[in-house]
């Protein structure tokens, strides 16, 4: 145990480094929009931004486009508390009509893939006109899927991060930089 300045409590894990800091995070939101004005120039576009993890993302990065965007929002569930992955839960109830829209499904992070697979397959019975997706991290060498995303901001080595959206246990959301949690404490934190 330690006394954990940010929770203002005593806690079993820690962030041990930072991957990417504020000046980073802005110029990769900067590159992808600047991708995402050259694949739609002045075009429409939803946006669906799958909650929680992408909410930091998702403000920082419509404020850089410039055509018509629509927001919508999707919840897609399945680190339940911790790091492990459970079943997915979508929930849709917040979701636009999206039928002959051009859709662009954002998320904080493509890690096994699933969540993304899934929810894409999810949107696709709704009816779009084309479906694109866009991930803030993608954890190299985790996927266990054959697609992968159209846009993607940072590649990471594969450890578990919070900050810029993600989450530990709900918290750690705002942190403005990306950390790495301290692999040992979580692991004590999960057998626990
Ligand atoms: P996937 O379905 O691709 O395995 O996992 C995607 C979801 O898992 C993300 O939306 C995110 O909620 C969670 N996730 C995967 N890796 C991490 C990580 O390193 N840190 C955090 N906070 N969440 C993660
Ligand atoms: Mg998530």
């Amino acid at each position: 145990m330690f006394f954990d300045y940010y929770l203002g409590q005593e806690s079993t894990v820690c962030i041990l480094k930072i991957l990417l800091d504020e000046t980073q995070i802005g110029l990769g939101i900067d590159r992808l929009a600047n991708q995402l004005k050259a694949h739609y120039h002045n075009q429409p576009v939803t946006i669906v931004g799958i909650m929680t993890g992408s909410l930091v993302m998702l403000a920082d990065l419509i404020r850089r486009l410039e055509m018509p965007v629509r927001i919508s929002l999707i919840q897609a569930s399945s680190y339940r508390g911790g790091v492990k992955s459970g079943d997915l839960v979508v929930q849709d109830q917040m979701m636009l009509d999206i039928k002959d829209r051009d859709i662009l499904l954002i998320d904080d992070i493509f890690d096994t893939g699933k969540t993304l697979v899934n929810v894409t397959k999810r949107l696709t019975e709704l009816g779009p006109k084309t479906i694109k997706t866009a991930v803030f991290l993608n954890k190299l060498g985790q996927s266990k899927v054959a697609a992968i995303p159209d846009f993607v901001v940072f590649e990471i080595p594969n450890e578990f991060v919070v900050g810029y959206g993600l989450d530990y246990e709900d918290l750690y959301r705002n942190l403005p930089y990306v950390g790495v949690l301290e692999e040992t404490d979580l692991q004590k934190h999960i057998a626990e």
